[in-house]
């Protein structure tokens, strides 16, 4: 039997996630001599053997690659055979900087579980159990290349055995860079209210019996600071809520296992499969009425967030509480999620009870995933933990390197470098100075990691946005990108489609070409070029940002634009408001005084929430709006009628006989579930007015459905079947809210500069 050579590329995540000693395994089963390296953009394999010894290698590293690997590409050519007579794994070099990729953090394998579940297992009970397959990564990486003096583990010396694990090729530990055990590793510990270490106690069940009494304990998790409680328990709820000031917002809870998912909420098998992804997001589900969790978790929504433990600390707490647990962002609204002990100590102490935790750094910030399924497709809502910072891959490389500066609320950055997009992590929403320094320091961070200093800065076209202020104050060449274009550009980007698309972006607000704002458009997109092709009508925003707020008042103005009479203020939500307030919004809107305009899909939710739910205030961006599609009885068909006006340029899509028509049921006393659903049926019927229209004018193109309205699984859905039977793109890694734009900015920038124009 002759002997060949073959020198084989992988590229995509295949560093720091066991795949080295993997491909080592999978040689020696193939009978395959030679060796395998980390380069700067993956993984190089120079493999000699017979034919049928290197087909059957690459037929193994093509099937079932390691769990968190992510293979993007895998080519070889012939090399003229050598003897090496073993397989090597040679020792990193320096990487040249390009395309380095960091691992994201990876939940606790089932062989992990496993040790510290096994009483006669040297690992029993260890919080900080890892192997290549599973653990902490991105979260404690401090430099590249990704080795253990580069991490926060740099901190523990290894023990012997410990070190024996990582050097052993055949160890499922070997270069595992934050391998520890109870000997040699990170340690938890349990602190009081202010900070005083408590002795003599077992951490983890000193925490789960504060759990189980009621109280609120701060606990230190991968990327920051959980503030968990008894989830089944409503006064610990309610107590959360108070000191945290987060009146409304649904709190996330952790479950124990797959059993107690489902038996607090529907889980199909898709969904089990996401809370199960080595990700392990936050999934939103259909609560279960008979849940028994907290009515007060998730208030407003038939939804609920669950998640699967991530980290054997996770495994060990749940175990012992016995209970559901709500877990949810250590910080006090609108701040960034604490990550240090100290400063954990300093901004939580008037929140938790004690403190769980330990003395391993987190060196990245990053808040826990959101995901569900939308249209029966597992899609991001927000992306972080467990996925930054996995990068997107871009079929057009990006010619210089690209900073994409995100929007404003739920923030998230990008970089564009060579053939790939790295988003940064969920930052938030940029309110405050807080949040604006952990987003500086989360861009050099990972400016640093990809060593690279862009000189193209993408922003959105808003002046006002903190990102946008950032990036004026950057050096080099800054790109304006409209809103509603990167919204389209991103799931363009997420699908390697580079146009014509028609984009239909609905979200709340977004900044137009015309300084007003947008929120209901069809764009065609091709590339750096948009053009609009179709919009809504727009409704005033009495007082500007106080009617997103207040939404009554954008119900009063819809309700004034659609009764040239004069709008029926008997309606019940407007009982509630006093008269000479009530009076003088309607000055306002009369005389056009004090009002923003918006065509944001995202207002005529606020507005008909407002109305039908006679709910007069948001106490959060999108609350009512969320309200109002889950209380939608999908039983229900009909929809109400509407005009697609052509005198405007673009088209408006015009509401104003649906809101009429809806204010008939209304007062014909049907009930808030169908007129809701209605109103979906109506904007989804609308959807295909104006995308039909805009095909007229363009030609049949694909269509992608982006922008924060599209977190709406109905709406999506009523506007898929509406569309049949054109070809519709739907996000899915990436978020199809503001968490996505930055994709999106970072994919036009690089259409611009590519092209050399402006
Ligand atoms: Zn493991
Ligand atoms: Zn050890
Ligand atoms: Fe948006």
């Amino acid at each position: 039997m002759t002997s060949e050579g073959r020198h084989i590329e992988v590229r995509g995540t295949v560093q720091g996630v066991g795949f080295r000693p993997w491909i080592w395994r999978l040689a020696l089963e193939s009978g395959v001599n030679g060796r395998v390296s980390n380069d700067s953009r993956g993984v190089t394999i120079e493999a000699f053997g017979t034919e049928g010894a290197l087909d059957t290698f690459l037929h193994g590293m093509r099937t079932a690659p390691p769990p968190a690997a992510e293979i993007r590409s895998l080519s070889w050519n012939a090399i003229p055979p050598e003897d090496t007579g073993e397989f090597v794994i040679v020792a990193s070099r320096l990487s040249e900087g390009l395309e380095v990729s960091i691992p994201p953090d990876l939940a606790t394998c089932g062989e992990c579980l496993a040790e510290i579940r096994d009483p006669s297992n040297r690992r029993y009970g260890y919080a900080f159990t890892n192997c290549t397959n599973c653990g902490p990564r991105f979260t404690i990486v401090r430099e590249v290349p990704y080795d253990r003096p580069a991490t926060t583990m740099a901190a523990f010396p290894m023990c012997a055995r410990c070190r024996a694990e990582y050097e052993d090729p055949a160890d499922r530990r070997f270069h595992a860079q934050p391998n520890a055990c109870p000997e040699c590793g990170p340690r938890l510990q349990a602190l009081s209210a202010d900070g005083e270490l408590l002795l003599g106690t077992d951490p983890v069940r000193w925490a789960a019996r504060a759990l189980v009494a009621g109280l609120i304990v701060a606990i230190k998790g991968l990327g920051g600071f959980h503030l968990a409680c008894d989830a089944t328990s409503p006064d610990a709820v309610a107590r959360l809520r108070r000191r945290k000031r987060r009146e409304e917002k649904p709190f996330a809870v952790m479950v124990r296992d797959l059993d107690e998912a489902e038996s607090l909420a529907h889980v199909s098998p898709a969904e089990r499969a996401l809370l199960e992804s080595t990700e392990r997001p936050i999934v939103l589900l259909a609560r279960k009425e008979t849940s028994g969790i907290a009515s007060d978790v998730a208030p407003d929504t038939s939804l609920v967030g669950l998640m699967l433990p991530y980290t054997p600390l996770h495994h060990l707490l749940l175990a012992e509480a016995g209970r559901p647990l709500v877990m949810t962002s250590g910080n006090l609204s609108e701040e960034p999620i604490a990550c240090g002990n100290a400063e954990a100590i300093a901004r939580l102490s008037g929140i938790a009870d004690g403190f769980l935790v330990h003395d391993r750094e987190i060196e990245s910030r990053c808040d826990d995933s959101v995901a569900r399924l939308i249209a029966g497709r597992p899609t991001v809502l927000r992306r972080s933990r467990g996925w930054v910072p996995r990068s997107i891959p871009f079929d057009a490389p990006f010619s210089e390197p690209v900073l994409a500066c995100g929007g404003h609320l739920k923030n998230t950055f990008c970089i564009g470098l060579a053939g790939a997009a790295y988003l940064g992590p969920h930052i938030g929403d940029l309110e405050n100075l807080e949040t604006l320094t952990a987003y500086e320091e989360a861009i050099d961070r990972l400016e640093r990691f990809l060593r690279v200093r862009p000189e193209v800065i993408a922003h959105d076209m808003h002046p006002a946005y903190v990102s946008t202020v950032y990036a004026r104050g950057r050096s080099g060449r800054k790109v304006a990108v409209q809103h509603h274009h990167a919204h389209v550009a991103s799931a363009m980007a997420e699908h390697g489609l580079s146009g014509p698309v028609l984009g239909v972006a609905y979200d709340g607000t977004g900044y137009g070409t015309d300084g007003s704002a947008w929120g209901g458009e069809i764009l065609r997109v091709e590339g750096a070029a948009f053009e609009r092709l179709g919009t809504f009508r727009p409704i005033a925003l009495p007082g500007g940002d106080a009617a997103i707020r207040e939404v009554w008042r954008i119900a009063l103005a819809m309700l004034s634009d659609a009764y040239p009479e004069g709008p029926p203020r008997d309606l019940s939500l407007f009982s509630g408001i006093d008269r000479r307030h009530l009076d003088g919004v309607d000055r306002m809107i009369a005389q056009g005084v004090s009002c923003a305009w918006a065509r944001g899909v995202g207002r005529y939710f606020d507005a008909f929430g407002a109305l039908f739910l006679e709910r007069p205030v948001s106490r959060y961006e999108g609350q009512v709006a969320a309200a109002w599609n889950s209380i939608a009885d999908e039983s229900e068909h009909d929809s109400y009628p509407l005009v697609l006006d052509p005198s405007h340029d673009p088209p408006e899509l015009d509401l104003r006989p649906a809101v009429r028509a809806a204010v008939s049921d209304y007062r014909a006393g049907r009930g808030p579930a169908r007129i809701s659903a209605r109103f979906h049926n109506t904007i989804a019927r609308g959807t295909g007015a104006l995308v039909r229209r805009a095909f007229e004018e363009s030609g049949v193109v694909p269509v992608v459905l982006t922008g924060g309205c599209f977190q709406n699984d109905l709406l999506t859905r009523r506007i898929i079947e509406e569309l049949a039977p054109a070809s519709v793109f739907l996000h899915g890694r990436v978020p199809p809210g503001d968490g996505g734009l930055a994709l999106g900015q970072a994919f036009v920038a690089s259409a611009i500069v590519s092209r050399g124009g402006n």
